[in-house]
């Protein structure tokens, strides 16, 4: 297993990335629901047929998208600034759930992530 320890030369590069993440997302987010909550531009999509309301299933392909894009972007907001708040507490790179050091490459590729890639595994089954 990976036990290494991260150093505070790392610990500065994962809180630049986070603080970054954030501040993007941020944004990110909020044209997110402009898109999907504000008038629709003409010619960006598709006519609906109005009898398609209600029924979750029958969103249009740019919705689906948007609103898949909007829930995942806000969780990633919401981890991102846990992730900086475990920076604080000196926390970072622990499983939340196991408290087992978080391998480094899964680290590298998803800074935020609260758990190690066994918890991980487990939470989405
Ligand atoms: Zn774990």
């Amino acid at each position: 297993m990976n036990q290494s320890k991260l150093t505070a030369q790392e610990l500065r590069e994962f809180r630049k990335q986070l603080e970054s993440l954030v501040a993007r997302l941020n944004g990110g987010v909020a044209e997110l629901r402009d898109a999907t909550r504000g008038p629709k531009r003409e010619g960006d999509l598709p006519p609906e047929p109005a009898d398609r309301q209600g029924d979750p299933s029958s969103h249009t392909a740019e919705e689906e998208l948007a609103l898949v894009l909007m829930g995942t972007e806000e969780t990633v907001l919401a981890e991102a600034k846990a992730a900086l708040a475990r920076l604080e507490r000196g926390t970072f790179g622990r499983c939340e759930v196991c408290g087992q050091p978080i391998a480094r490459a899964r680290l590298d590729a998803i800074p935020y992530t609260p758990l190690c890639i066994d918890c991980a595994r487990k939470a989405t089954r």
